[in-house]
């Protein structure tokens, strides 16, 4: 079956929502474990035949945002998909004060009820205006960014537009670059402002409503969290501000010689290279067989995996007009298939669909291939984010085939930049928690706290005089602050698993990899610290894990630079 042959049909709404609440009738009067587990599986059946259709129409709606039927499509998912939620609430809430839950929780595991468990915690009828409220903002802020433009070279352009002049090897074009980027924030200042103070309030007024001290362990239960609190996290942080930091200040260090200045400043940041960053060479056909050849040798279960993808040419990665922005990876559920989308545009990115992307595709192929229900098939973000940042590092001896000359400098940065960016995303979440706990504070204070934490994760970075930047309000330009809150440390612990595998495969390509497979075969039956225990890794929070990770990696990265002569 190849993705263009899937027939789509518009499911019928009500139809759908009065079998469900059948089924939760028929919930109720079961008799027996058996009679639910019954009802239980026909329930997965029309909510898989949902939710197929919603991702086909929106899959080919992002392909072609142009073509006006999947727009409708798209658009009816976006109003109906809510009510067949609610009935699927409903249908878990009776599951879960069911008279059998534990010959239940024998047939699915006690997870599945927790994780139930967490979910109906953040749900009540009585927030829906406020959670229309929170939406209104985020979506205010997405359409600000988006409209916002800075002036360079008597262009205008959009801010993501400024990302070549940044990286331009006349530090003075790098520095323009920053100037006009903060600028164009700064003539947004009072709306970013705003709307982030109404959003901090409004989420704590949902917070509240729902029982909860503050935004804080509300959103982690958003994420589904179910086995961390933010405790292990700032464990996890501190350890990462202490033995961390001091690796990515060596990088620092060594990016300053090796790009001729002699004290770095912030808009030298991503200058890594004075002959530019390793790109991929050859077309983007060139890049797709590349990718195919690279998981035909990876593994057996690898090349399986790769087959049904390009067989079933399931995935549109090609910039096209009237294309959707950006990438992901999604599950077309009756058809066991994941679905990759991207818009390669020339760069090591490109690179990352194949490995990144394509990690978590495996990941769910997989997982859609065993005998699961789908509510244990994906773990939580973290986990997936390991499948995906790990397959990153274990492609490594296939990254010839994409960068030829250029493999030992793409490794460096690979490595480098995986390094540097956790302390930043560290100080990203170190910053919501301070804003959750605190929801009063004004602009300003926000903006000192967020100098503060520069300093505790980034302290080789300076500012300079730069506009925005200077004076702390930084932190505005990270889109998860105001939309994804909370999601963002799961990079950060994801990145020190992967790597763990990245250590492990140097020395043990064939341990490494089978560690892999253990580790994505739990899929989410298990939670994210259960699965690392299981696998044999550390766990990001443990006492002592990152010093222990950090110590093998730089000694890595700094066999990789002397390979480069960057010494
Ligand atoms: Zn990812």
């Amino acid at each position: 079956m190849k993705f263009s042959e899937i027939v789509y049909t518009r499911p019928d709404v009500a139809a759908v929502c009065e079998k469900a609440a059948a089924l939760t009738e028929k919930l109720k009067n079961a008799k027996s474990a058996e009679e639910q587990i019954e009802i239980f599986e026909e329930f997965e059946k029309i909510s898989s035949a949902f939710s197929t259709s919603a991702t086909v129409a929106s899959i080919r709606h992002t392909i072609d945002t142009r073509d006006k039927f999947y727009e409708e499509e798209n658009d009816f998912f976006d109003n109906n998909s809510p009510l067949i939620q609610e009935k699927a609430q409903e249908f878990m809430n009776t599951l879960l004060d069911s008279p059998f839950r534990k010959e239940l929780e024998e047939k699915y595991g006690t997870l599945l009820f927790k994780n139930m468990e967490i979910a109906k915690k953040t749900f009540s009828p009585e927030i829906i205006p406020l959670l229309q409220k929170e939406n209104a903002l985020t979506s205010e802020y997405q359409k600000l960014y988006a409209t916002t433009t800075a002036e360079i070279d008597g262009k205008t352009l959009p801010i993501t537009k400024l990302s070549p002049y940044k990286q331009n090897p006349d530090r003075n074009i790098r520095k323009k670059a920053y100037v006009a980027e903060g600028e164009a924030f700064d003539s947004k200042r009072e709306d970013l402002d705003r709307i982030y103070s109404e959003l901090v309030s409004v989420r704590t007024e949902i917070a509240h409503a729902l029982g909860y001290k503050n935004y804080v362990e509300l959103g982690y239960d958003r994420l589904g969290r179910n086995c961390y609190d933010s405790k292990k996290v700032s464990a996890f942080r501190d350890q990462i501000a202490s033995d961390m930091v001091p690796i990515v200040a060596d990088i620092k260090k060594n990016q300053e010689k090796r790009i001729g200045v002699d004290k770095l400043k912030f808009y030298d940041d991503i200058f890594m290279f004075t002959d530019g960053n390793p790109a991929p060479h050859g077309t983007s056909e060139d890049i797709l067989n590349a990718g195919k050849e690279m998981y035909h040798n990876l593994s057996d279960e690898t090349k399986e995996f790769i087959d049904f993808m390009y067989d079933g040419e399931f995935f549109d990665v090609l910039a096209k007009e009237g294309k959707a922005p950006g990438g992901y990876c999604t599950e077309i559920s009756d058809y066991k298939a994941p679905f990759v989308f991207s818009n390669f545009n020339g760069t090591s990115g490109d690179v990352d669909v194949l490995t990144h992307e394509m990690g978590h595709a495996f990941a769910g192929y997989r997982a859609m291939r065993q005998n699961i229900i789908a509510e244990l098939q994906n773990p939580t973000m973290e986990t997936c984010e390991c499948h995906s940042m790990s397959m990153e590092f274990l492609t490594a001896p296939y990254h010839h085939l994409f960068f030829g000359d250029d493999t030992a400098k793409y490794e460096l940065s690979h490595a480098e930049d995986s390094a540097i960016f956790i302390p930043y995303g560290c100080m990203v979440d170190e910053f919501q928690h301070i804003m959750y706990e605190n929801p009063k504070l004004t602009p300003e204070e926000r903006n000192k706290t967020w100098l503060e934490l520069e300093n505790k994760y980034r302290p080789y970075i300076d500012f300079d005089s730069l506009p925005f930047y200077s004076r702390g309000a930084g932190w505005q330009r990270q889109l998860h602050i105001y939309m994804y809150p909370f999601y963002y440390i799961d990079y950060c612990m994801a990145q020190t698993i992967a790597f763990e595998f990245y250590l492990l495969s140097i020395k043990d390509r064939e341990k490494a990899w089978e560690k892999y497979l253990r580790f994505v075969d739990k899929a989410g039956k298990e939670t994210f610290e259960e699965i690392v225990k299981y696998s044999g890794l550390i766990l990001p929070y443990e006492d002592g894990a990152i010093a222990k990770i950090c110590g093998e990696l730089l000694s890595e990265i700094k066999k990789l630079r002397s390979d480069l002569l960057f010494l």
